[in-house]
């Protein structure tokens, strides 16, 4: 009876382990399986970043006085929409004059008529801020030179100290501004010229070491008369040419708050400014563009999409949509986009920019869309990054 009381149960329980078994081991082979599709779908979506929304070219840590987020705190506002990112402080602080706004501080240049002085430290501040992350999290930024004084021939002597001081972090320099409204005029010391020598000895040895160069120059001085041909876009083309090796990104295509896009009234003209009968007049902005594009010898010239002050040109009518996305579609391989948000507190400022280029990105190729925003950072950034490092292994023990 015992016997029998227990061998029905131990019979029964023979029974239905031999039946689960196969169904356990079937149900552990699926979730395996689909753990192991998650995972490597993941990873392969992780590595071509296509789940982010972009890349962003052009990013301040820090604004002004200095101040700012931490690289945590970027990465965290970066989240799974922004795969990538740019980080560089400002060169420029905006000195507090007692004299000129009292008890107010200025945290901005148009803040007072105190001037700006080249701050070198942003440099050792933002590798500092690169060094105390992990090595995944230093995977996802970008580190610029930035903290030298582009009108000093000893400026280029800065930013080879420090890639020696800070090995394997930078990747290259900028956003460094030599004609900016309502910037360059405060600067002191002497004004920064796209002329001087020191310039080219800076964008010679950044194409040396394979350091990527993001350039703000405005391309004319603000509220000029849109019949004049802009002031400094011959002396920015034969810099650009006399540069050849070097990679070099102008941001914002040369525009600013009130430095407008040229040529929209299209009237007859000549150099001096004078309509004439003969009817030749002033290429637009989007025409010198192409010619900047299809020009052999201006092939390693990119343009930042950024800023928001930019986008409103960009964004104003359907007309003005339509002419960026064709001249984008034609060269998709020459335009980055990037946020110039400076220090964001949140999510919605940091990607506010993004938004305000929506009627864009509407009406971009698909294959354009995703250059633009992603591809071209990946691809412009992963070649400095490998030239920059094998710079150092081959420079930085002499
Ligand atoms: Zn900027």
């Amino acid at each position: 009876m015992p016997a029998g009381h227990n061998r029905k149960p131990l019979q029964q329980k023979n029974i239905d382990y031999m039946q689960i078994r196969p169904r356990v081991s079937f149900v552990f082979s699926l979730v395996f399986l689909f753990l192991f599709h998650f995972e490597y779908a993941f990873t392969q979506e992780e590595k071509s970043g296509n789940q982010y929304l972009f890349n962003d070219s052009h990013f301040h840590l820090t604004n002004y006085i200095q101040e700012g987020i931490s690289t945590q705190k970027l990465l965290e506002l970066m989240g799974n929409k922004v795969g990538r990112s740019t980080v560089f402080g400002i060169p420029l602080q905006q000195q507090w004059s007692y004299a000129n706004s009292g008890d107010f501080a200025p945290d901005y240049y148009l803040e007072t008529d105190a001037p700006l002085y080249y701050y070198s430290f942003t440099d050792a501040f933002i590798a500092m801020e690169y060094k105390s992350l992990t090595k995944k999290q230093q995977a996802r930024l970008d580190p610029m030179i930035t903290g030298f004084n582009p009108s000093d021939m000893y400026g280029v002597k800065h930013i080879e100290r420090v890639l020696r001081t800070f090995p394997g972090v930078f990747t290259g320099i900028g956003e460094f501004s030599i004609h900016k409204e309502f910037v360059s005029s405060k600067v002191s010391g002497e004004v920064a010229s796209l002329t001087n020598p020191a310039l080219d000895s800076i964008l010679n040895f950044s194409g040396k070491v394979g350091l990527v160069v993001i350039i703000h120059n405005d391309v004319n001085f603000p509220m000029a008369s849109d019949e004049m041909k802009p002031v400094y876009l011959d002396q920015m083309l034969d810099l650009l040419k006399r540069n050849s090796g070097t990679t070099i990104i102008w941001a914002h295509v040369g525009l600013g708050r009130i430095v407008r896009p040229f040529g929209r009234i299209v009237r007859p003209f000549s150099n001096d400014g004078a309509t004439t009968p003969s009817g030749v007049r002033l290429p637009s902005q989007v025409e010198v563009l192409e010619d900047i594009l299809q020009d052999p010898d201006l092939s390693h010239v990119y343009f930042d999409l950024s800023w928001d002050e930019v986008a409103k040109y960009i964004v104003a009518s359907e007309e003005s949509v339509e002419n960026t996305a064709k001249v984008i579609n034609r060269y998709p391989d020459r335009f980055l986009f990037g946020t110039d948000v400076v220090a964001p507190p949140s999510e919605d400022r940091y990607l506010a920019v993004y938004h305000m280029y929506q009627s864009l990105w509407d009406v971009l190729t698909p294959e354009a869309k995703e250059k633009v925003t992603k591809g071209n950072y990946s691809r412009l950034f992963d070649a400095a990054q490998e030239q920059v490092r094998a710079w150092e292994k081959a420079n930085l023990n002499k």
